[in-house]
């Protein structure tokens, strides 16, 4: 199965596409934390997309493609992957379609979360991501067991650069004036799926595999 998770920052991508990863037995794959470990290593793609990361805005499109068209080309995607966070331009979504088509292949589903902007802010001011595996938690909706250590593997917790108050803002904007247009993009071609990725995590991952099955 091949999927595309699309939303906003914040709308609960990651801990879906966590839990479809243990489900369905396919790679999760987030241009984000791909990014971010470039960052944390400091290597080429690093240190040329760390300003962009901090201030929230886009890094560039050709950077992004070439990354997630290496990646998909590896032997644990062959049974199919889950795109989480990519694409977020028109230009990522069409070339996506162009590289799956030299490969013969295409997407199956294109699930999008709906959550409105003031729950997004709540929860991306409150969350703690694992340094180890990227498992997120919230400081009320979804505490760690153990302050500042992760449930699930025991890595440090930290907060993101991005997730400050004026970031935040940042990138819900750009998500509205870059990434949005791929839900009419997605819907014409009859992939688009869309879940209200307000409640409870398991309600929602429910939803969303009930609508891709
Ligand atoms: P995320 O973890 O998906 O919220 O992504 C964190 C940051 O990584 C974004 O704010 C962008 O700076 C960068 N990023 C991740 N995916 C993409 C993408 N598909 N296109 C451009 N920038 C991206």
């Amino acid at each position: 199965m091949r999927l595309i998770l699309l939303g906003p920052p914040g709308a609960g991508k990651g801990t879906q596409a966590k839990l479809l990863k243990e489900k369905y037995g396919i790679p999760q794959i987030s241009t984000g934390d791909i990014l971010r470990k470039a960052v944390k290593d400091q290597t080429a793609v690093g240190i040329e997309v760390q300003a962009f990361m901090q201030a929230g805005n886009l890094v560039p499109d050709e950077l992004v493609i070439n990354l997630i068209k290496e990646r998909i080309k590896e032997g644990d995607c062959s049974g199919g992957f889950i795109l989480d966070g990519f694409p977020r331009t028109q230009i990522q979504a069409a070339k996506l379609t162009e590289t799956l088509g030299t490969m013969g292949i295409e997407i199956d589903a294109v699930v999008e979360f709906s959550v409105d902007n003031k729950a997004l802010v709540d929860r991306l001011t409150g969350r703690w991501t694992c340094t180890e595996c990227g498992e997120m938690f919230h400081e009320s909706a979804r505490k760690s067991r153990v302050d500042g250590i992760c449930d699930h593997c025991g890595g440090a917790l930290f907060q993101r650069d991005d997730d400050k108050r004026e970031t935040i803002i940042n990138r819900l904007e750009i998500y509205k004036q870059e990434t949005q247009p791929l839900i009419k993009y997605y819907k014409q071609q009859g992939r688009l799926k869309t879940v209200e990725g307000q409640g409870d995590v398991h309600e929602v991952f429910s939803q969303v595999c009930s609508l891709i099955t």
